[in-house]
This record gives C-alpha cells, structure tokens and sequence, in this order.
C-alpha cells in the first residue's frame, strides 16, 4: 500500500552534498518524493511501501553523506501524495534560519586526483570542489545553501560542468560551488607593480615554485584569505620576511608539499596525522625533537623545541604542492596585529612592502579566515585548540539549549570573538584577534551584523565583558542602546569557567566543581586584575574560593609587554641584584615609588609566568602574546614528577603566597638548579597547588580555563597527578584561551542568572 512520509533531517546538512546523496539513495529504494533544503535543515517527502521507506531512512540515517553531521531527524506520516519520480526542488525559505552553518572543507583525495591527472578535464584548476569539499563559511551570503547564496554565483556554469551537476551518477551532482577553467574562476601572477607576467596559464604553479625556490616572497589569495610565502629553508628570506612583518620571532607555520616529506622531516603521531588530514586541516604544532630535514628551525620558531606545520588544504596550495619539493612558510597575509586580507586591492596596498609578487583570483571572500591551530600534550595526548577558525568556524557542536531570547556575547578582548544563539544552535564567530587594532575592531563589528542580517533578527539580550574599556565592551553598551536591548556585564574568570562547564554539559549534576581559571588579565569583581583564580560552583552559584595572593600591577598594559615588569614587583630583597642587570637605577627608584603609591593589584598566573621566565634571564620582553610563557614550556623536552620539588603550599585559608613561591625558586636556581629543573619544579608547583584546594574544599571534580592550560606540559602533569581520584575538564571544542568568553559568556547568561 502506497504511503507517504515526511522526513526532517538537522545538523550540519547543507553544503555537503546532502541533497543528491539522498536522490541516488531514493532511487536505489525505488521511492518517489522531494528533497530540499529549507531554514531547519533538510527535508524530504517519499512515497512507497512502508518497508522500502523505513529501509531507506535507516540507511541515511546510519550512513549518511561524508562531511555532513546529523544533529536529530524525524520520520512522521501524513496524507498519501502522489510524486511521478524523485526530484530535488530548490530551497524553500518561509521562517528565519534556524540551522548549523557549513565550514570549510579540505580538498578531497578525489578532488586532488583530478587536478594532479593531465587528461582530466580539471587537470590544473586551482579551484575544483565537489559535494565533500571546497570552501563554504569563506564564500557564502547567506543560508541556505544555495548557488546563488555564495560568491561562486557570479560565475555560470559552462554545458559540462551542468551536465555533471544534473547527472545523479556524478560525484558534483548539485554541487553548488560547481566549477571549471572553462566557466569558473581565473588566478592572475602579479608583481608589485601591477605587471602580468608573461607566462602560459598552466606554467603559473611552476613560475611560483620557482620564484620561491629564488627566494621571493609571494602573496597568494587562497580561499579563505592571503597567505605570504617563502622558501622555508632560505635563511635570507625568511628573515627579510620576519623584518618586513615587524615579527622578529613569533614562529611562522610550515606548509608541507606532502604528508610523506613532512613525516620523513618529523616524527608525526596518529594523533597528529589525523589532525593534519582532517577535513578541517589546522596547523598542528609538532615537536621539533629528532628533526631530521634542512631547514634552520631557530630562524622559523625561535627558541621554541615545536614548529607549527600543515598540508595543503585546498585547491590552490595542492597545485602549488605539486610544484615544490620544499617545506615553504605560509603565514597570514597581514601586517603585525592586523586581521588577514582577502580583498585583492587592499593586498597590492598593504603587502606591496612585504611581498615580491602576487597570486590574485576573482572569486570574493565572504568571511576571511585566519588557519585554525591544535597541539597534542605528549604523554596524554591531551588536543588543545590554540585558535578556531577555518574549518571550525562559525557552528559549535555541543549540547541542545533551552532558550526563548537571543543573545549575543561580544566576549573579550585580545582574542576576540563573538558568539551568538538566535534559535536552536550556538554560533561562535572565527578568531577575530586584538580589538586594539583599528581594523580587527571593523571586522569584530561587521561579524556581528553579519551574523544578525544571517538569522534576520536582532538580539534581545546583549553580554559583555565587566571591563569597562575593552572595544567589545563599549560596542556592546552602544548596541544595547541603539535597540534599547538588555546588558548584562560577566566578570571575565567566571565566563572562563562557565565555558567549561558548557561543554562538559556541569551545570545541573548536583556536584560542586572546582574552578580554576589562570590567564594573563581579566576585570575583577573587586576592580583589580584577577587572573590566579579558584572558584566553587553550585546550584547555579559561582563563588571565588581563592586567588593567588596579591601584587603590583604595575605600568598598566607595558607590564604585559615586558615580563621584567613582573619580576620587579614580585621580587624581594634578595632579587635586587637580578633587577640591577635589567632595570637603570633611575627606572628602579621610578618603579618603587610608583609601587607605594599604587592600588591596582593582581593576582595573574600570566605575569608569574613572566616574572619565572625573567628571574631565569629566559625573557625580558614579550616581542609577542605570551611568548615568556611559552618559551618557559619549550625548555621541558620531558620530565619526572619523582624529580620535582614544590617551591610553596598553600596556607590554611586558601592562600597562595605568590612571592614566597618565586623566592623559593629563585633559591633553587641560586643553588645551582638547572633552568629546565626550575621550569618542570615551577610547573610541578602550580599543579600541586591546584589539588591542595581541591583537597582543602573537599572537590573531586576539577574545571581549568584560561590561556595558562594552553600549557601542555602543565596539563600532562595534571592527568598524571589526578589519576583516578580526581576528575579533570578542560576546554575540549574551543580554546582554552580568550576565544572561548563569548561563549562562555552565554552559558553564564543561561545557566548563573535569575531571568
Ligand atoms: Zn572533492
Ligand atoms: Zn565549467
């Protein structure tokens, strides 16, 4: 007997390939019916016998298109209708969006095949995708998608690549960023002045291979924004381009030409591996140990024992690849600090300094984005994203909200980003960056009315952070102003660990969990600079339990720049002749007066970190974000908790003293103590402390937020220390350093506030 059924499929459904999978899938059942996209996801009506569209339905669910990702979907039967066969109809739009965006997707092995196959029609086209890759976030409009929701419109497809796109055999059957050389997008090769160069169109990949392997800097336009490259083994290049950029050591990414050359250069693990074949395909930060290629590692990652490295990830870099028998840096085409370009004009204007030629197309960017960037810990293997952006950006996969209102979180300040939940998903912008910078300041604003023109709806409540400077801050004041909207201010360490307890789904298990929230800085309830925080979490309420013990906050943002700073307000008498070789006596007496009269006083780990890598001569001055603290870690290739000495314990309150910690250490290296052991004790200290208050609050359950547990040598010694006693949560979809406020943000608003 004929029947009918409607079936709703959400998730990230859109832009995978979701639409023909299921018309080949229908045809193979025999069933007629519709399938199309709609603001919830996909939807599809069948007729046939009861049996064959169960069937149906089980496979799709069980086994459904490669890139996609089934949130919920339903099955419901309703009046009998009569379709004459299967058809894929074009998107129907009546509501607001209420679905998961699509990121984007690293070129398939099919997709690489047919660009590298001399007698495929594609052979050579930079910019072939199918169903289960290519760009998307990067090149839409809007939802749902659709063709003419993207920048790809403006390009119309030529008989061939129609006729793939309506033959269901076709692996671009409805592929809608379907193109080709013959109607599709075009690459121009440039130099400074503007001037074509003169060389067939098949030759470009070879002429860049060349140029680099010259040692030219090239600007090229990838899909999701420009990337400034070089020959990474050329020692002149790669400082010309560090002096150019003003970036005179923070470590540049590493494109590999293949898996094969970069495994054969580095010991890369299955963790690893993973990563760097994922569809998202972010830059993995792998040890430098056991280096086996030719490049000079101490020009490419100063003083670091890790190097950031990546394969290509889409048409572009898989052609240049092809080409290149070397590793080449590829990082953000942007100056020091600004939000990376993707407008060919604007990158003549502002990389003409940097680079000696560029690689332009005519396909628009939508939504630049920077490489997403992980690091694996090496006992644990323990993944912490240190950036989410391209691949990741803009859904979030986590648990299901309640929710009737739609807020928006502008979240922090260094590394921006912005989250918002209009309907039944969270979405949470890419890395924005440093809101101090004019134009990341434009980006972070257009983010959010872009995100507020997607979903069509303006928000009803507004969070910010409780610092009362921050950009993201004040942007949010004068939008709750403009809509007469609510505000509601989220002190920054209480976001942090309310982020955490997000995404392990904490909030209503009856525990009380433990909060430890380290970073560099963040507004304190009490006006002074938190960021050694310990909270107790219950039933809705966040209390501060405890905090590193007080010290100078000194010269407002330079103490940040300069880890000396730290040293000099942490140190005690002893230390005087440590500061007598970085400070002038004029600067001395200038510091201790300014440090009687001030009132502004911190608790951050951040600045310990400084001060540690300072009293060890390790770093004086951050020439970027957090490198004293990075170079600390770098120095601990491996350690023993056995060896380990703690430098304090706390005291029966709850306190930490700070300063005896430091005096302690500071001992230790007096007496002889290697750095790398002063490090691992440091290390080992922090971790110790941390249980200390566990124990002492009497909790078992411990949730670490902050841009300290970016540190994977400290987050190593934690799990070896909980064993099975205590139980440990970090940030596992985001970052655990500022990108996660605005997050954070809205599971404080949803879950900490009486509304
Ligand atoms: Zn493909
Ligand atoms: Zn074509």
């Amino acid at each position: 007997m004929l029947k009918t059924y409607k079936i709703v499929i959400t998730g990230q459904v859109q832009g995978v390939g979701f639409r023909p999978f299921v018309y080949v899938l229908a045809e193979q059942f025999n069933l007629k019916g519709t399938v199309s996209n709609n603001e919830e996801g996909v939807i599809i009506y069948v007729s046939g016998s009861k049996n064959n569209i169960l069937s149906f339905y089980n496979s799709l669910i069980d086994n459904p298109p490669k890139v996609s990702k089934i949130n919920n979907h339903s099955l419901q039967e309703i009046e009998v209708k009569r379709f004459d066969d299967f058809q894929i109809i074009p998107s129907q739009k009546n509501s607001k969006l209420n679905l998961q965006l699509t990121p984007d997707f690293a070129i398939c092995e099919d997709c690489k095949d047919d660009i590298s196959d001399s007698k495929n029609r594609r052979y050579l086209y930079p910019f072939t995708t199918c169903v289960n890759c290519g760009p998307r976030w990067a090149i839409t409009n809007t939802f749902p998608f659709e063709r003419n929701h993207t920048s790809i419109n403006e390009f119309e497809m030529c008989e061939d690549c129609k006729n793939e796109y309506t033959n269901p055999t076709n692996r671009r059957f409805h592929s809608q960023t379907n193109s080709c050389s013959t109607c599709g997008i075009s690459i121009i090769l440039n130099d400074t002045k503007g001037i074509l160069l003169k060389i067939p169109k098949a030759d470009i990949f070879k002429t860049i291979a060349t140029l680099l392997k010259d040692g030219k800097i090239i600007a090229i336009k990838n899909t999701s924004g420009y990337l400034l490259c070089c020959d990474a083994s050329n020692k002149l290049v790669v400082q010309k381009l560090r002096s150019k950029k003003n970036r005179p050591h923070k470590p540049f990414a590493i494109l590999y030409p293949s898996l094969k050359l970069l495994k054969k250069h580095l010991d890369v693990n299955t963790n690893q591996q993973k990563a760097l074949t994922s569809t998202e395909r972010p830059i993995v930060i792998i040890s430098k140990t056991n280096f086996k290629g030719n490049l000079d590692l101490e020009d490419l990652a100063p003083n670091l024992n890790q190097l950031g490295v990546m394969l290509p990830y889409s048409g572009i870099l898989q052609l240049l690849a092809a080409e290149l028998t070397i590793p080449i840096v590829a990082t953000s085409g942007n100056l020091h600090g600004s939000p990376i370009i993707s407008n060919n004009e604007e990158s003549e204007d502002v990389l003409q300094h940097i680079a000696d030629y560029f690689l332009h197309h005519n396909l628009k960017i939508i939504n630049p984005q920077d490489d997403s960037v992980v690091k694996f810990s090496t006992t644990f293997n323990h993944e912490v994203l240190f950036r989410r952006s391209r691949g990741y950006a803009p859904n979030y996969f986590g648990v299901n909200l309640p929710n009737n209102n739609k807020i928006m979180a502008m979240g922090s300040h260094l590394k921006s980003t912005i989250a918002y939940l209009p309907n039944d998903y969270l979405y949470i912008s890419q890395y924005l960056g440093n809101l101090d910078n004019y134009d990341v300041y434009n980006r972070f604003t257009q983010t959010s009315k872009k995100f507020i023109n997607l979903f069509e709806q303006k928000p009803d409540v507004l969070l910010v952070d409780k610092h009362p400077t921050y950009q993201s801050t004040l942007f949010g004041i004068e939008l709750s102003k403009k809509w007469q909207t609510r505000l509601y201010k989220i002190q920054h360490h209480k976001a942090h660990f309310t982020s955490v307890l997000g995404e392990h789904n904490l909030f209503n298990t009856g525990d009380s969990i433990l909060g430890v929230i380290w970073d560099g800085t963040g507004y304190g309830d009490d006006d002074n600079i938190w960021g050694g925080e310990f909270f107790n979490y219950q039933s809705k309420k966040i209390e501060r339990i405890s905090h590193f013990e007080y010290f100078d906050w000194l010269a407002g943002d330079k103490m940040a720049k300069e880890p000396k700073l730290s040293l000099l307000s942490l140190a005690n008498d002893n230390m005087q002749s440590v500061l007598k070789d970085k400070f002038s006596k004029e600067e001395i007496s200038i510091y201790q007066s300014l440090k009687k009269q001030n009132r502004l006083k911190t608790s951050s780990v951040g600045r310990l970190f400084d001060a540690v890598a300072s009293i060890l001569n390790i770093c004086d001055i951050n020439t970027y974000e957090g490198e004293a603290a990075i170079l600390l870690e770098n120095r601990i290739i491996n350690y023993s908790l056995d060896n380990c000495k703690s430098y304090c314990t706390i005291i029966d309150d709850n306190k930490i003293p700070t300063k005896q910690l430091l005096k302690n250490l500071y001992l230790d290296f007096k007496r002889g103590a290697s750095k790398e052991d002063v490090i691992t004790s440091f290390l080992y200290t922090l971790a110790s402390i941390i249980f200390q208050i566990a124990n002492h609050n009497n909790l078992k359950r411990i949730a670490l937020s902050g841009g300290v547990f970016q540190n994977t040598v400290l987050i190593d010694m934690l799990k070896e220390m909980a064993q099975s006693e205590y139980k440990l949560y970090f940030n596992r979809n985001l970052a655990p350093n500022d990108e996660n406020i605005s997050y954070g943000q809205i599971m404080y608003y949803l879950n900490c506030t009486k509304d």
